[in-house]
């Protein structure tokens, strides 16, 4: 069969709202032309983020039931626990009500002022939290990354002659761990190859500096390695987790993503002392070791949702619905990022509109559009999130990309609403020549991304 159907059927429909172009217009005018600002009411498709919008199984439904909410000691934490030890692989396992909690409790436990930690792309909570515990957050992403066009099979890679630069300037102990982030979100959701992870390992050991893994696609990652990397086309993806897992030495995870849950997260080591540390931390902010700041019945919609993201079925559908939407913009002409990533297809938007200048945010703009079009929800990854200050003349200085993410929630929309946002962007490319740029009215002096108004230039 050529065809590769959603492996689920529906159980409990979400209705979408279908609005008119005229409400549309409304709804762009009232919220700045700004998608943030949007109420979800008016979106029809919303490929804003696949962070903690996966829709659960009638499996993590049920477990959700099975929740107990001692405070103390539940079973569920039991579950929680067996079932990341089983994927894993790491000796201490902490549960935390986010990614980005998981991050904030490992750096202000090993970083502080002074201290580098290189990554293959940070993620911006993960970059912001280093840098609040003092440290400086390094990117060396691999050289092949920096083609947009380029579809070299592990774009996520990290650049490890890089890495030993910066070990050999930096002096080992100035570096309290190197982190690798799968799949590299930031640089397009490509993923890391078994061999990457490897040799970064390798210059770790040498130095004797912990690896830890940013885990939070990892099923996605592991499902790549088995498509694309020479060795690994019999195996399992779940034996392929566990081989990468065991080259490190702890992980940070965002349930939300291959959780396949609507919120949650953990931090794992293997480090005895760390975890002792870790854990004191946890209860100052989070909560007791056994449910860090989550109910009992969200760890058991985790502890389900880790299996389910590495059943091979749902990852075969998962890449394939992925690839299906960015090999038919790409065919049509539509200029993306280079293979189709595991979780989102990201558009470059200025190569597919030069006519607006990069300071009129072509990103922002092509946002809008899809929007007005078709009420598609996407996010802006360029100058309005990214753009630096020149440090002497202090004007705005443009990102080095404009790309426009379509992130896909994970088993929430079906072929048709694929075939739906092609169209949008079909219909979108066909009137590109007649696009308007956007200028910013009003913005907050931090993250103005999330804030920010615009006007029609
Ligand atoms: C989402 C994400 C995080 C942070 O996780 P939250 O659950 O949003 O706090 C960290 N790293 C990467 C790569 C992510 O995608």
């Amino acid at each position: 069969m050529k065809t590769i159907i959603e492996p689920f059927r529906v159980k409990v429909v979400e209705p979408i709202r279908l609005t008119t172009a005229e409400e549309r217009e409304a709804a762009l005018a009232a919220a700045g032309y700004n998608l943030f600002l949007l109420q979800s009411r008016d979106v029809i498709i919303d490929l804003l983020t696949d962070s903690g919008t996966s829709a659960m199984s009638a499996e993590q439904w049920a477990a959700l039931m099975r929740g107990d909410e001692s405070y103390a000691g539940s079973p569920s934490f039991d579950r929680f626990e067996e079932s990341v030890r089983d994927i894993f692989g790491f000796k201490h396992v902490i549960p935390t009500h986010q990614g980005r909690a998981a991050e904030r409790i490992l750096f202000s436990t090993l970083c502080q002022r002074g201290h580098v930690v290189p990554n293959n792309t940070h993620f911006d909570t993960t970059r912001a939290n280093l840098e609040y515990a003092g440290a400086e957050a390094i990117d060396i992403p691999c050289v092949e990354s920096r083609v947009l066009s380029d579809p070299h099979p592990f774009k996520g890679n990290m650049d490890v002659a890089a890495l030993e630069t910066i070990v050999e300037r930096h002096g080992a102990r100035k570096i309290p761990l190197v982190m690798i982030t799968i799949t590299n979100n930031s640089g397009g959701g490509q993923p890391v190859s078994m061999a990457n992870v490897r040799a970064v390992k390798d210059v770790c050991a040498r130095n004797g500096i912990p690896l830890y893994i940013d885990a939070c696609r990892f099923a996605e990652n592991a499902w790549f390695i088995r498509e694309r990397e020479p060795g690994y086309a019999g195996r399992s993806v779940k034996s392929i987790a566990q081989e990468l897992f065991a080259l490190a030495d702890g992980c940070t995870m965002s349930a939300k993503k291959d959780g396949l849950a609507n919120i949650g997260g953990f931090l794992c080591t293997n480090d005895d002392v760390l975890a002792r540390q870790e854990r004191d931390l946890l209860i100052l902010t989070e909560g007791f070791p056994t449910y860090g700041g989550l109910a009992g019945r969200d760890l058991e919609a985790i502890a389900v949702g880790l299996q389910e993201a590495l059943h091979e079925d749902y990852l075969a559908y998962r890449a394939a619905s992925t690839a299906y939407l960015g090999d038919h913009v790409s065919s049509a002409g539509i200029p993306i990022v280079q293979p189709p990533g595991g979780h989102a297809i990201y558009v470059d938007a200025a190569s597919m509109l030069p006519h607006i200048p990069r300071l009129e945010y072509p990103a922002q703009a092509l946002a809008v559009e899809l929007y007005r079009e078709a009420g598609i929800r996407t996010v802006e990854i360029g100058s309005v999130m990214f753009a630096r200050k020149d440090p002497i003349t202090g004007s705005e200085l443009p990102a080095p990309n404009e790309l426009v993410r379509l992130a896909i929630p994970r088993r929430a929309y079906t072929q048709s609403h694929v075939d739906y946002v092609i169209e949008a962007m079909l219909g979108v490319y066909a009137r590109r020549e007649s696009i308007r740029g956007l200028r910013i009215v009003d913005q907050a002096p931090f993250l103005r991304h999330f804030t920010a108004r615009f006007e029609l230039c």
